[in-house]
């Protein structure tokens, strides 16, 4: 059953000609539906089939093509804060969807945010204060750009040929999984000094700058709020260590920016992620709401610290595979094949 499903899901994702009818049968649900979508970088067509790490981007041509789609069909781009809103009014046949961007990288001021202004649509900027304070090594980001820009990569066991892109996204997914875990920064700093990476000027290259975020705090159509200081994962956290990510975030927006940042999205956002105790830590740090990972949709009557989103990441680039986000199929789905 698990595999028919995601069998079924994958043909109905492959066929532009089921935009309609998956959309249509949504529409017979009256209530309020909701959607919240989430990505993290973005990149323009051209750029986006180059880079090694490409699912970590979203399409931007894509998605102007997706805002321009959900105009069409009557969907309100909205902020978190009048997503909550809505959900409690719950008005029959209320129909929206919010962006939220996670972590924050020097794109989100280049690129995403300009998208959004062209479509004069509200975008939610989720910021990891790590990565404008300096204090978290984007060694994801550094080692992608790294493979990008070199045909051959020095490893501690020896160097490694990546003349294609193909090569570089086979040498960044091996290198990041041996990688990713608390000995990450440490093998990303011998790497650097391997390679000869300055890793401060790596870091402003990818990062977002506080004096980006200023700005972007005075446009109207973006909406800041908290992702935690280091990106940890937070249930693995002790209360106090998740307190500090949590409130330590909330408490440095509102330091350097002035805003009361109202709205919080976990990292990873998967049901061992975090869980019940972490939805009270959000609550009491200050926060209006908090958002996880799991698929499916807001409905009247949500629990504003338990927010599901839908996750949308470079392979997503059919505009009836968002429908089936739109309908809460994959929400469905995700429940059925226990993947929440
Ligand atoms: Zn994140």
């Amino acid at each position: 059953m698990k595999q028919l499903l995601s069998i079924a899901a994958r043909r109905m994702a492959s066929s532009e000609a089921l935009v309609r009818p998956i959309s249509m049968a949504a529409d017979m649900f009256m209530g309020t539906r909701g959607c919240l979508m989430t990505f993290h970088r973005g990149a323009s067509a051209q750029a986006w089939e180059k880079l090694p790490n490409r699912d970590f981007y979203l399409d931007t041509n894509f998605l102007d093509q997706f805002l321009s789609h959900l105009k069409e069909r009557g969907w309100d781009v909205v902020t978190m804060e009048e997503a909550i809103q809505r959900s409690k009014a719950g008005k029959p046949n209320d129909r929206f969807v919010n962006f939220s961007v996670d972590d924050c990288y020097r794109d989100t001021y280049e690129e995403i945010v300009p998208l959004f202004r062209r479509h004069n649509v509200p975008v939610t900027l989720f910021v990891t204060t790590g990565i404008p304070d300096g204090t978290l090594p984007l060694w994801a980001a550094g080692l992608e750009d790294t493979l990008l820009n070199n045909d051959r990569v020095i490893l501690e066991d020896g160097a490694i040929d990546v003349p294609t892109s193909e090569a570089k996204r086979a040498a960044f997914h091996r290198i990041a999984d041996r990688w990713d875990g608390p000995r990450a920064s440490a093998s990303y700093k011998k790497f650097c000094e391997l390679n000869g990476v300055d890793i401060d000027a790596m870091h402003w290259k990818h990062a977002i700058t506080w004096e980006m975020l200023e700005e972007l705090r005075d446009d109207p159509l973006v909406e800041i709020g908290g992702h935690t200081v280091t990106h940890a994962r937070i249930s693995s956290l002790s209360p106090d260590g998740a307190r500090f990510e949590l409130k330590g975030s909330r408490d440095r927006l509102v330091e350097r920016l002035g805003i009361p940042a109202r709205h919080f999205a976990f990292p990873y956002g998967r049901s061992g992620d975090c869980g019940p105790r972490d939805f009270a830590i959000a609550r009491d740090a200050g926060y209006a709401s908090a958002a996880t990972t799991r698929k499916g949709l807001v409905r009247n009557g949500q629990d504003a610290y338990n927010l599901p989103r839908c996750t949308i990441n470079g392979a997503d680039r059919s505009l009836a595979t968002m429908e089936l986000h739109l309908s809460g199929l994959t929400g469905v789905a995700a429940r059925m094949t226990g993947r929440v």
